[in-house]
């Protein structure tokens, strides 16, 4: 560096250190909230609806498994946050089991019918179409997932019958349940809701008003679509009549139809997989694999940080928030270029390599944002793809996290992708529009992008259940978020936040978000760390204010067994256990 250019960066670094310290001795006290988690000693579950945990409460206190709690918790959490996730969608789940010791990742993920081609979400002049243009209708929607990986997981872990868990779920459908605020406010502010006469019916009164807040919703048709998977296992969803009613829907949708048959339904196959971890400082971070990239995301961006000294910095400070949006943007440099469905496109085998990650650490400058962050070579399989980053609408989707009496823990990331996904319902539920997850343009440069559309493919997501042990391999968190791509930021966030800073895992939560997508470095509007703007728009950042709605829900475990469960403020979630 000339000596000119370095006595100037040695200025420049030792004002914004300066502006730094002032910023954190004014706005800094406010960064960390003063929240206590909820307790409890046996079990407990963190859900994004107090009908959901309540249903897990009641199959843990019957002796139910962690999974057990979680297929009760994902049915009612069809009925009551339509909105997000669903029987109609799909999902992925860490399990831990306490016996063994063992992790394993269940994917659940939508796959692209039979008839998928790669340029499905191209207009016929090669355009790609409008984001609601493809979202809305049969195109959208990918074969569902969650209830085959569910009963795969009951299969490994259920102590409860099968059709037990469907009660809680199968009762409130019958008696009716109070539309929560959330419900209300996202069916007033769709404007696709009432395309297709069906969901309006059930989302809107007959003056085509949504339901106010309260208001007692029954779902029968959910009901009885739940009583006949309860009855007759996952086989009674993927065949027979619930089979042939869900691929009517999609083949005569009014928009977009399309030819999803009863053979794609018959055909899904949930899958085990191995879960991805590394160690993080003395923790050991496990999350999903491909065909997520949440899991190797985060571990990137934890491996690349690990070259600073973060548990010395602190939270929502100028050099923390700094170092986390530069270590973020050249985590998804390489995400964007690499992952997609590993079964179909593997990627490069030294992704979270730590010689790797120590590499690209040595990219980032302390006082300078380096915008554009390029791919990295991590070795192994060299291809080039780019995948457009879609559905950042962060609405939907939901997290849960739920530890059993005998300590086995459940991470589930689940989702019908956008809110009220393809807006398609059918037997009481909603259908997904998850493979807009796919990138949409197909080749870049002439070379075929990763995640384009493809037969039997799944898309790529970036849900990143997350499982943390210690040295020893004891459980010590489970956490997770909706949030679209910005879901790597959140769970990292919170990593962070119990790792590193020591904050208890509801100030972990609470905590302003920051992250970068390998473009601007967002910062969550509205609270304490709007006050960085000016500091990191110095260094080169550019800066974007938003509302993060983020809906983590993690537990931890201290080192006496006592259970620490937070739920995020930004939506409806309750922690609750014995
Ligand atoms: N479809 C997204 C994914 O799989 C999740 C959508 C959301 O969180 O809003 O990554």
């Amino acid at each position: 560096m000339p000596k000119q250019r370095s006595i100037r960066q040695s200025i420049i670094t030792i004002s914004l250190l300066a502006v730094a310290l002032c910023h954190s001795t004014n706005a800094q006290a406010d960064m960390v909230s003063d929240s206590v988690p909820v307790k409890a000693s046996k079990f407990m579950a963190a859900t994004a609806n107090p009908y959901a945990t309540e249903a897990a409460l009641e199959i843990l206190r019957e002796g139910g498994s962690a999974v057990d709690a979680a297929i009760a918790v994902q049915m009612v959490l069809t009925l009551v946050e339509p909105q997000s996730s669903g029987i109609g969608g799909g999902g992925f789940m860490l399990h831990f089991d306490s016996l063994t010791g063992e992790t394993v990742a269940y994917d659940g993920r939508e796959k692209a019918p039979a008839s998928t081609s790669e340029t499905m979400f191209l207009r016929a002049n090669g355009e790609p179409m409008g984001w609601y243009e493809a979202v809305v209708g049969g195109l959208s929607v990918g074969v569902p997932g969650v209830v085959r990986m569910l009963e795969m997981a009951h299969q490994d872990h259920g102590k409860l019958p099968w059709d037990r868990l469907f009660q809680p779920a199968i009762d409130l459908a019958r008696a009716g349940f109070p539309v929560s605020d959330r419900m209300n406010y996202l069916s007033a502010a769709d404007t696709y809701l009432k395309t297709f006469e069906s969901t309006a019916q059930y989302f809107f009164d007959a003056a085509g008003a949504p339901h106010p807040v309260g208001t007692i919703v029954k779902n029968p048709e959910l009901a009885q679509t739940l009583e006949m998977i309860a009855g007759g296992g996952a086989d009674a969803f993927y065949t027979g009549p619930l089979a042939e009613t869900i691929t009517q829907t999609v083949q005569n949708a009014p928009l977009n139809p399309t030819m999803m048959t009863t053979a794609d339904m018959a055909a899904y196959t949930a899958v085990r997989r191995q879960a991805v971890c590394s160690p993080y400082r003395s923790y050991i971070v496990c999350g999903m694999p491909p065909p997520s990239s949440g899991g190797i995301t985060t571990l990137q961006i934890l491996g690349i940080l690990e070259s600073f000294p973060m548990p010395h910095l602190r939270p929502g400070s100028m050099l923390s928030s700094h170092l986390i949006a530069e270590a973020s943007r050249l985590a998804f440099a390489d995400r964007n270029h690499y992952l997609a469905d590993s079964d179909v496109t593997p990627h490069p085998d030294g992704m979270i390599d730590p010689g790797y990650l120590r590499d690209r650490a040595k990219l980032i400058k302390m006082v300078e944002a380096t915008p554009n962050a390029q791919p990295g070579n991590p070795g192994g399989i060299q291809e080039t793809h780019l995948a457009p980053d879609s559905a950042d609408k962060g609405l939907s989707t939901t997290h849960f996290s739920i530890v059993d009496g005998d300590g086995n823990v459940v991470s589930m990331t689940s989702s019908i992708e956008t809110q009220f996904g393809s807006r398609l319902m059918t037997s009481g539920f909603l259908l997904n529009n998850q493979l807009t997850d796919f990138a949409w343009i197909p080749k870049k440069d002439g070379k075929p992008v990763a995640n384009r559309p493809e037969a039997g493919k799944r898309p790529r997501s970036s849900m990143s259940p997350t499982l943390v042990f210690d040295h020893d391999g004891r459980f010590v968190m489970a956490v997770g978020s909706p949030g679209g791509s910005s879901i790597i930021g959140y769970v990292t966030k919170t990593l962070i936040a119990t790792l590193d800073w020591k904050l208890n895992i509801q100030q972990a939560i609470d905590l302003p978000h920051v992250l970068n997508k390998n473009g601007a470095t967002r910062i969550e509007a509205g609270t304490p760390m709007e006050t960085l703007k000016p500091v990191l728009d110095g260094m080169g950042h550019e800066v974007e204010m938003r509302e993060m709605t983020s809906g983590l829900q993690g537990i931890w475990i201290t080192p006496d067994g006592t259970l620490e469960g937070g739920v995020d403020p930004r939506r409806e979630g309750v922690a609750a256990g014995d």
